[in-house]
């Protein structure tokens, strides 16, 4: 179990919205898209209607966005 480091997941949030946007179109697509920290592949998860959530198996990278895809 990695200790999670909170500052960077501060860190990522705060990466600009366009960024996640993408990130999550292109895991929408169906693209294999990986995490910056682990290099594990992130995972696209509707959470409710309009609102999706992206995150590695580890947890460093963690986005949740009210978006329509
Ligand atoms: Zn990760």
């Amino acid at each position: 179990m990695t200790k999670i480091d909170f500052s960077q997941i501060n860190k990522i949030a705060a990466k600009s919205f366009n960024q996640q946007r993408n990130v999550i179109k292109r895991l929408a697509k169906g693209q294999t898209v990986l995490c910056e920290q682990c290099q594990q592949p992130l995972t696209l998860t509707v959470l409710s209607e309009g609102e999706s959530g992206v995150q590695c198996n580890k947890g460093c990278t963690q986005i949740n966005l009210e978006l329509d895809i």
